[in-house]
């Protein structure tokens, strides 16, 4: 695929931060929508606007017309009511159900073969949300989360051991709440495993740092979430797809035999390229670990039921 086209949909702070990404790394032309009357033509326009500084050759249009997105190869959806201080993602799940429902639809409708990446919260509800309102085959359905908690995860250890965070491996899996699943055993830095470097203490500071993380930043921000770090995670999914990089990368990705899911979008490595998600990848999980992550599977199978009693 050499040209090709991605939507946005929501041109808030994940989504509009997603097109500038996304344009500066030069990966496809990109169509941001949103619900509000001029803002997402207005962010296009300011960001297009950027092309001849920083010398990116694709194009960025905004609307709020699906009609533009047609024959879109993979679309980031990232509408929906953010968290405030106080709130849980799960606060979140009715609402965000009804507007990424219809959503969802529409981007179907008008790109048949698109791949949907999901960034919307509840995340690994919507995901699963997206999956059966679009009728879209799982492997072209996928959630972002672990790469953004596995980055937080890194960037405290780095800190913590004064390295490079580029020598960092961690990985968070699980759903992408509270209840998410940080490895500690399975991290390293420069190959070397976490307890040769930190503290106990230390390893269990960088753990609940890990999973505030989100938290911790809407405590600061006071009216919405991150987004640099999550935008900057879904295009990183976005471009190993769409170049058919086959990273592996923490992904919500379908898992029925896998992990023993029985069928649910929940945070595993994945390998993401042409189609979406290639291959889901196994760790070896001791049984504390495995504990963990069925305990986060089921909360994320809990607000999954709830969503079908609502009837979506
Ligand atoms: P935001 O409020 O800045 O932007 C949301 C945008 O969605 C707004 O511009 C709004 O007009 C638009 N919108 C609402 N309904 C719409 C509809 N029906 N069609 C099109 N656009 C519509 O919020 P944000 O900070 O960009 O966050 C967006 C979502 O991403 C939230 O649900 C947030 O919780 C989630 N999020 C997820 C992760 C993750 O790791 N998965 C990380 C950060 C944020």
């Amino acid at each position: 695929m050499t040209h090709p086209k991605i939507t946005v949909v929501g041109a808030g702070n994940v989504g509009a931060t997603c097109a500038l990404w996304a344009a500066a790394r030069d990966l496809g032309d990109v169509v941001l929508v949103d619900i509000v009357d001029g803002l997402a033509a207005g962010k296009a326009l300011d960001l297009q606007q950027t092309a001849p500084i920083m010398g990116f050759a694709h194009g960025i249009t905004g609307t709020t017309d699906y009609e533009a997105t047609a024959g879109s190869d993979l679309a980031i959806v990232t509408a929906g009511l953010a968290r405030k201080p106080g709130m849980s993602r799960d606060d979140l799940l009715i609402k965000n159900a009804e507007i990424v429902s219809g959503i969802i639809k529409e981007l179907v409708s008008a790109s048949p073969d698109v791949i949907l990446l999901v960034v919307s919260n509840p995340v690994d509800a919507m995901t699963s949300l997206a999956h059966r309102a679009g009728g879209l085959r799982t492997r072209r359905v996928v959630g972002m989360a672990g790469v953004l908690d596995s980055a937080r995860m890194r960037t405290f250890i780095a800190e913590a051991a004064d390295v490079s965070p580029k020598d960092v491996q961690a990985y968070v899996l699980g759903g992408h709440g509270d209840t998410m699943v940080p490895l500690v055993r399975h991290s390293q830095i420069g190959g070397v495993p976490l307890a040769a470097r930190l503290s106990a203490e230390q390893i269990e500071g960088i753990v609940e740092r890990t999973r505030g993380g989100g938290a911790e930043i809407v405590g600061l921000l006071k009216t919405g979430s991150a987004f640099y770090a999550p935008a900057a995670a879904a295009v990183t999914m976005a471009q190993s797809i769409l170049r058919d990089e086959r990273r592996v990368l923490p992904s919500a990705a379908y898992c029925d035999a896998e992990y023993g899911v029985g069928g649910y979008f929940v945070g595993v490595p994945a390998r993401l390229g042409t189609g979406g998600v290639m291959e889901v990848l196994e760790f070896d999980l001791n049984a504390d670990e495995r504990a963990a992550f069925n305990s986060s599977v089921a909360h994320v199978k809990a607000l999954v039921e709830k969503l079908a009693e609502l009837g979506y």
